[in-house]
This record gives C-alpha cells, sequence and structure tokens, in this order.
C-alpha cells in the first residue's frame, strides 16, 4: 500500500493558513537554479516550509548546512532523520557565501541538521561558514539558528560565537509540558534557556540572541506566555512564534488552529515582557523576514 495516501483526518486548512503557488515572477526560480546548482541545502525545502513561495520570490532563504539527515526524530520536523553518511562537506561553507553573494544577501540566515555524530556537533562548521560568509559579504549581518550541541555546550557556543554572527538563534520550539513528548530524551527546554543565556555570557560582543515557539501542537496560551516569559528571563532579544504543520501522517497532529487574534495577543504579551521584536502570526517561521526581525529589534 501506498504511504503517501492522502490525511484524511488532519483538519481543514482555515483560510488564513493558505499561500500562493510559486509563481515565475519573482526571483523563485533564479534561487532554487543556484541552490540546487551549488548542492546546497535549504530549510526552506528541507522542512517544506508554506512560505517558500514569498521568500525565495523575494530572492531569500536560509541555507541548511552540515548534510541533510538529522541524528534527532523531533515528532514536529520533516526534516529527514538517521544516521549521516558522510562528515560534513568542508567546501560547504565556500559554496553558501557563494549563493548568498551572488543572491546579494544583506541578512544571511543559516541553519543545520543536528550532527550528534561529530565530535563538536559541527560548531566548527559553523563557524567557517559564518566566517566564509563575512569574508565574502563583509556588509551583510549573519544570524546562526544552531542546534543545543549536545555534551560540548560550552566549547561549542566559543566557537561559533568567535566568528562574530550578529544574531544567535537556538529554538525552544514548545512549551515546558510538551518539550519531552515533541523532543525527544535528548533535548531539553531548561538546556535551550540555558544555551540561550550563556550565548551572551559567552560572546564578548552584544550578540542578538533569539527563539522560536511552534504553536498547535498541544499547548494553552497560558503556557505560551509562560514560555514567552521563561525566554525574557533568559535575555532572548527576538521571538517568533507560528503555527505547525502536519508534515506527513507520521508526525505529530495538528492539535489546533490558532487564529490570527490569538498570533495577536501572544505579541502583545511578548511586547509587554519587553522583547525587541515579536513576530506572531500563522505562517511566520523562525527565518520569516529575519532581517526584518533584527531590525525591528536595533530600533528600539
Ligand atoms: S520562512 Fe524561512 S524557511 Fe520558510 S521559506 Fe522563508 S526563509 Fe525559508
Amino acid at each position: 500500500m501506498s504511504s503517501s495516501l492522502p490525511v484524511t483526518d488532519r483538519p481543514r486548512r482555515p483560510e488564513w493558513m493558505k499561500v500562493r503557488a510559486p509563481s515565475p515572477d519573482g526571483r523563485y526560480f533564479d534561487v532554487q537554479r543556484l541552490v540546487h546548482g551549488l548542492r546546497l541545502h535549504t530549510i526552506c525545502e528541507e522542512a517544506r516550509c508554506p512560505n517558500i513561495s514569498e521568500c525565495w520570490g523575494r530572492g531569500t532563504a536560509t541555507f541548511q548546512i552540515l548534510g541533510d539527515t538529522c541524528t534527532r526524530a523531533c515528532r514536529y520536523c520533516y526534516v529527514d532523520s538517521g544516521r549521516p553518511d558522510a562528515p560534513p562537506d568542508a567546501l560547504e561553507p565556500l559554496r553558501v557565501a557563494q549563493a548568498a553573494a551572488q543572491m546579494a544577501l544583506k541578512h544571511v540566515v543559516v541553519t543545520s541538521v543536528d550532527r550528534d555524530d561529530v565530535a563538536d556537533c559541527g560548531a566548527a562548521h559553523y563557524a567557517a561558514t559564518i566566517r566564509a560568509l563575512k569574508a565574502k559579504l563583509p556588509d551583510a549581518s549573519v544570524e546562526v539558528l544552531t542546534p543545543d550541541f549536545l555534551g560540548v555546550e560550552e566549547e561549542a557556543l566559543a566557537t561559533v560565537l568567535a566568528a562574530r554572527p550578529e544574531v544567535f538563534n537556538h529554538n525552544i520550539e514548545t512549551v515546558r509540558r510538551l518539550h519531552p513528548h515533541m523532543r525527544g530524551a535528548k533535548a531539553s527546554y531548561d538546556k535551550a534557556l540555558w544555551l540561550l543565556q550563556r550565548a551572551k555570557e559567552v560572546a564578548g560582543y552584544d550578540v542578538m540572541t533569539k527563539s522560536g515557539i511552534i504553536v498547535g501542537l498541544g499547548e494553552r496560551n497560558e503556557e505560551v506566555v509562560e514560555t514567552l516569559r521563561d525566554l525574557r528571563a533568559s535575555g532572548v532579544d527576538v521571538v517568533t512564534i507560528g503555527q505547525y504543520l502536519q508534515p506527513s501522517p507520521k508526525h505529530a497532529k495538528i492539535d489546533r488552529w490558532v487564529h490570527p487574534d490569538e498570533f495577536r495577543w501572544f505579541r502583545e504579551q511578548g511586547e509587554k515582557l519587553g522583547f525587541g521584536s515579536v513576530f506572531s502570526g500563522p505562517l511566520v517561521r523562525s527565518s520569516y523576514r529575519a532581517d526584518e526581525q533584527r531590525h525591528a529589534a536595533l530600533a528600539l
């Protein structure tokens, strides 16, 4: 039997979750040709992001380094999980920089799969990528959305932050109660908070920190506010909140469609807590209009 049968018990998408298909207008196909031609991965494609038409049409994308196979298996994430069959590609940082330069990006966002199989969990590869970007695009800002660097957290933070990214992002993803179920035994809610707080201490410069929450996984709105409070108490500057979309029948089911009014309420709560920027909306993703998120926080 085919494993790609339509999912019949998935709740119907409300109007506010509808997105447009790629159009030949804009730069969508240029970006596609470039990233495929340079054998790069993007989280836009790997996670089937609903914003891909808009973001690629604007000539932006979020690079996914360290391969396409993640050593974790979070219940909401579509990225392939398993045991990667190759070490980090030493030339990948240069190709990312080449792509970013050809796209003339002013703010470059880089994320990765988790690489628990590599001794430093990929920290040196992040640092090499940041350095390659800064060498090729000295006027661009760089944002990294990192894994938790399980077991080598302190050294990995020092390695990544020595390359001086402007934004250090680590997504907490969900509320404390759901964290173990959604993220598995290796991840920890408190460790995510610690990593964000420690990044500021280790950096030695004014790094902007950022985190993201997915809603629609079974959390209550008050728990989201509790998580916002925890993030703010850890010194986080920028936060994103967006609707979960079930990527396949094997993944966690959507618990609810969060209404745009609730997203507005989350934003107001975050602003009251003092975040520099709160992007909260059904289609908001961590890297969605990341340049604008950063500028909003800088403008405060
Ligand atoms: S929101 Fe982020 S992941 Fe999604 S398409 Fe845009 S840049 Fe890519």
